[in-house]
């Protein structure tokens, strides 16, 4: 496609028919109603297996009732910046408060992951500086390594050996080197092998960053995630990041480690300093879900009860399941456009499952990922499960061809 640039959108738009030929076009659901275990979409109501809300608290009560809490004391809008004059003693009382549950000197709050993760890379590192990512590692972590024009290498999935190996190549170079991985990656459901990659980051003096999104609040004692600090001390695991919009049920992120990283973040991060602070009200809100999170086992007792059975289940239905203990549990198909299909039968049938693609995930393996999250019933999962087997003979049908 070798077209003439010209002042119009026409080679937008013929790059927009490019996508939607080959099933790779995304649209967006209008839902009508709060997140949860059922959501309503164009006047119907779906069982909702596609969200991150894990411990189903995007819709408790007792955050919201927090969250109006904390409209009344402190307004809607910050109006500034951290550093200006939006930053109050609500964001500061969270702080400390995650700061205590990752078992970590301080944490500073971020808009969103997605900042939190470019903007601590950016801050760390530079041009001559070295970032090792995870091949499966999340977007923004990606982003975060480019921007920050650091040399940019890949290391295979979970391949310790060839994390070494690249890093040993590099152990004469003076300068910083980063390891950066999900903790629990996002479209597998799989943990990080956190002990080999402390290891190679002792043995080549490198620091590791930790992206635990999916894995707060779901795994571990107290949902403390993959980093406990009774097995990791904080220079194991030097930078360690949260988000706030999945298990927690709110939004933002944040970043947990020591004081002098907190600081060079404050004084460095572009992605802190260059942004209206979130809503004091948010952080209210998230105090009282944090709370909840750390404090209500049954709801991560619940999880595992479901994984389980959901795991039994479609194994015994013929999928393949990817090594996941998370309540990330997709269903690879393949091509896009099967993965597409599978979710439009899923949804006339009552069930939001979201059809993942490239770029996504790589090309060849499109899936969908069914999510589990504490606000679902037994009865929730077997029902899933009976669709599936109905769908299923379409499916083996479909996948040997
Ligand atoms: C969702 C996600 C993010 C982004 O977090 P947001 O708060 O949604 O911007 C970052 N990292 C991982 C691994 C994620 O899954």
């Amino acid at each position: 496609m070798t077209m003439r640039h010209g002042r119009g959108f026409d080679d937008l738009e013929s790059r927009l028919a490019d996508l939607r030929r080959r099933d790779m076009y995304r649209v967006r659901r209008n839902l009508e109603g709060p997140q949860g275990r059922e959501v309503t979409l164009e006047g119907h109501a779906f069982l909702n297996f596609s969200s991150n809300d894990y411990l189903g608290l995007a819709g408790d009560p007792r955050v919201a009732e927090a969250f109006k809490r904390g409209i009344d004391r402190w307004g809607t809008g910050t109006g500034a910046s951290h550093l200006i004059s939006g930053h109050t003693a609500a964001h500061e009382e969270l702080e400390e408060a995650l700061a205590a549950f990752t078992g970590r000197p301080r944490a500073l709050l971020y808009g969103s992951g997605y900042a939190a993760n470019v903007g601590v890379i950016n801050a760390l590192l530079s041009v001559g500086d070295f970032v090792f990512q995870d091949r499966l590692n999340h977007a923004s972590l990606l982003d975060g390594g480019w921007i920050s024009r650091a040399t940019f290498t890949w290391f295979e999935h979970g391949d310790s050996a060839d994390l070494e190996a690249k890093l040993a190549a590099v152990d004469h170079e003076p300068t910083r080197k980063l390891i950066v991985s999900d903790g629990t990656f996002s479209m597998d459901g799989d943990a990080c092998r956190l002990d080999e990659l402390v290891a190679a980051s002792a043995r080549h003096r490198a620091w590791v960053l930790i992206d635990d999104a999916h894995g707060m609040g779901v795994h571990g004692r107290s949902g403390v995630g993959v980093v406990d600090p009774e097995r990791y001390a904080t220079t194991d695991v030097p930078v360690l990041v949260g988000t706030l919009g999945k298990a927690f049920g709110t939004a933002g992120a944040f970043v947990a480690g020591e004081d002098a990283l907190i600081e060079t973040l404050i004084q460095r991060s572009r992605n802190y300093i260059f942004t209206t602070a979130m809503p004091s009200a948010l952080a209210v809100a998230t105090q009282k879900s944090l709370e909840i999170a750390v404090t209500e086992d049954w709801r991560r007792e619940h999880l595992v009860t479901l994984i389980d059975r959901f795991r039994a289940g479609t194994r015994d239905l013929g999928f393949d399941l990817l090594p996941s203990t998370s309540p990330i549990q997709p269903l690879v198909v393949g091509d896009p456009a099967r993965a597409l299909g599978l979710s439009r039968a899923l949804k006339q049938r009552g069930f939001l499952i979201g059809a993942i693609r490239p770029p996504t995930v790589p090309e060849g393996t499109s899936r969908l990922r069914v999510t589990l999250t504490a606000a679902h019933s037994v009865a929730d999962v077997d029902s899933l499960l009976d669709t599936l087997s109905t769908l299923a003979a379409c499916w083996s049908r479909a996948s040997a061809s």
